[in-house]
């Protein structure tokens, strides 16, 4: 009898981080919806490389802010590869960097819908997905944070800062309403990344450049040592990680 392979959604899964948690997880055995927002060109990529990891893979299209795609993503991903079994909230945004005083009440309210409110919600749609799936081993929701969470970014975006120190709230309280049913919640909050995010949301390509030399081990990270410890968070190995926020930080 084959072996059922784990299911894994992760949002944001076109680039960036969750496009290497997507990858990596495909070539250790989960089968992958990728959901992106509006790129369907780098989600289409990844899914390739998923597919050519020996995964069975989709891409999902739709905007984790709104509880109506969020609830269609969760239907179509179930509808081509089976019920899930793990889930990744990875989608977010920093929006331009500013000092608070000039930041647009706009953007603000944008990185709070996508990061807080989009972020709960679909963790919200995960745990209903998984709580119906109860026979399946190893049920896990990872949420990604940040470091910013405990730094605040300054000068930068003290607005994204405060919504992952959500999540990490978020975090420990879902951990601990979920564990008595098997399903293990934590969150991974990365460090300084190489990704778009920096150019394309923060609207500074040479932010690494910057603030690398500030940085204990001297570079950010490369988005692959971000998805290993997402993937160990979802793993077996991970069984007694319960509400746990995973830094992953080269040091700050
Ligand atoms: P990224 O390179 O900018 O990629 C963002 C991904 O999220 C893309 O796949 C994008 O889809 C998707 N996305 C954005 N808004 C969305 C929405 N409303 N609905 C659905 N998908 C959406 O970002 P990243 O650097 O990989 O960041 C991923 C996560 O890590 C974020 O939560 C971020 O806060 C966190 N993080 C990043 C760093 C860092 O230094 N990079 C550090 C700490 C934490 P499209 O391709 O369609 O645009």
């Amino acid at each position: 009898m084959a072996i059922k392979r784990p299911v894994l959604l992760v949002t944001g899964g076109s680039r960036g981080i969750g496009a290497a948690i997507c990858i990596m997880a495909a070539a250790r055995g989960y089968d992958v919806a990728v959901n992106y927002q509006s790129n369907g060109a780098a989600a289409a990529e990844v899914v390739d490389a998923c597919e050519a990891a020996g995964a069975k893979a989709v891409a999902v299209q739709g905007d984790m802010a709104r509880q109506d795609e969020i609830a269609r993503v969760f239907t179509d991903a179930a509808q081509a590869l089976g019920p899930l079994t793990q889930v990744v909230v990875n989608a977010g945004i920093t929006g331009p960097s500013s000092r608070l005083a000039e930041a647009d009440p706009a953007v603000i309210a944008h990185c709070i819908d996508v990061n807080v409110t989009g972020a709960i919600l679909v963790a919200r749609e995960a745990t209903r997905a998984l709580l119906a799936h109860s026979q399946a081993p190893n049920r896990s929701i990872v949420m990604i944070s940040s470091i910013a969470a405990g730094l605040g970014s300054p000068d930068e975006f003290v607005w994204y800062a405060a919504s992952k120190g959500a999540i990490d709230s978020f975090t420990i309280g879902l951990a601990r309403e979920l564990a008595p049913s098997g399903i293990r919640v934590n969150a991974v909050a990365p460090g300084m990344t190489e990704t778009d995010i920096h150019a394309l949301s923060s609207g500074e390509p040479g932010r690494v450049a910057r603030i690398a030399p500030s940085i204990p081990l001297r570079r950010a990270a490369q988005p692959e040592e971000i998805a290993e410890m997402v993937l160990f968070a979802m793993s077996k190995a991970a069984s007694y990680v319960v509400g746990s926020v995973l830094r992953v930080g080269g040091g700050r």
